[in-house]
């Protein structure tokens, strides 16, 4: 069974390439962005069920996008979990106020991360039956 898609925008190759191994083998359909015109472009283009988003990013931080896809009709309804190795409450903090539904601390744990991501699929089934 083919589990949701998940955007995964992330602009350090490494990282990137680990998270969406991880994804695709627990059977995830895996899109990814490097940068904030990438994550808005594919959002728009084939809206997925859940963006992970490093908070930073070249050029457009991870907050600024996540405001601009709250801003966007097209995009506002996807929820957003932010991803990121500076888990200051000020990050969290902001992130939230953005509209994120959710933090996981990089590095991720790859045993771990499957279940945190479905973890919050599941908020979002849950909140609209
Ligand atoms: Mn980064």
């Amino acid at each position: 069974m083919t589990r949701p898609t998940v955007l995964l925008v992330e602009d350090n190759p490494v990282n990137l390439e680990l998270a969406k191994d991880v994804l695709e083998n627990y059977g995830f359909e895996v899109l990814s962005a490097t940068n904030g015109l990438e994550a808005l472009e594919a959002a728009e283009k084939a809206p997925p069920r859940l963006i992970l988003m490093d908070l930073q990013l070249p050029v457009m931080s991870g907050i600024a996008v996540i405001e601009r896809l709250k801003a966007n009709e097209l995009t506002a309804h996807i929820p957003i979990v932010a991803v990121t190795a500076f888990a200051m409450s000020t990050d969290e903090t902001r992130a939230r106020a953005a509209g994120c539904v959710g933090f996981i601390t990089k590095p991720i744990n790859t045993r771990e991360f499957p279940q945190q991501v479905n973890k919050f699929l599941d908020m979002e089934v849950q909140k609209t039956t």
